[in-house]
């Protein structure tokens, strides 16, 4: 039996405790998966919040998977790997130890509640654009590619925290 493939592109981020650590054994968890490979990670930036302004910075990240599951398969491991990281939920863009989304799917065009792909914010959040155009800079989300998209927003106060890309191995 021959199994298809396809890519994903996700957006890690939290701002509450040791969230470097929450993303990398995130990662490692999909990673671990029989039909999930972390193809590439970027860098992790520092991002100042967006939405609840009062809160602190966070860190992001963007990873480009390949992938056996279905685009609600992904999602489930995505949400099991916030649950292990102990995200809290109180606060809609509050504080969080770590958010997965998935920012793309290849192939895939979707908008329901449980899961919308492309994920609808993501061109207009440069705490995304920016880590995921320093891994995809040519994927086309909603007609543009990731560079373009960054070149349209503010990425004013976003730093490269380490140039390391292999920081969740
Ligand atoms: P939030 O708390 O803002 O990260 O939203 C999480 C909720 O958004 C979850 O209940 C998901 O079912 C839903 N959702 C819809 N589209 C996506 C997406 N592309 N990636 C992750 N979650 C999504």
């Amino acid at each position: 039996m021959t199994q298809s493939f396809k890519r994903a592109w996700l957006g890690l981020g939290g701002n509450i405790g040791d969230v470097e650590r929450a993303m990398a054994q995130a990662l490692q968890s999909l990673n671990a998966h029989p039909a999930v490979v972390v193809e590439l990670v970027s860098p992790i930036y520092k991002t100042p919040p967006w939405g609840v302004e009062d809160q602190p910075w966070f860190l992001n990240c963007c990873a480009q998977i390949k992938t056996s599951l279905s685009p609600e398969e992904v999602l489930e491991l995505c949400q099991d790997a916030e649950r292990q990281g102990k995200r809290q939920r109180n606060v809609r863009w509050g504080p969080r130890t770590i958010d997965i989304d998935i920012v793309a799917f290849e192939d895939c065009e979707q908008i329901e509640q449980r899961l919308t792909i492309p994920h609808p914010r993501a061109t207009e959040r440069a705490f995304v654009m920016v880590p995921l155009a320093e891994i995809a800079p040519h994927l086309i989300i909603a007609g543009k590619s990731a560079k373009q998209w960054l070149s349209q927003l503010d990425d004013d106060g976003i730093e490269m925290d380490s140039s390391d890309r292999s920081w969740w191995s």
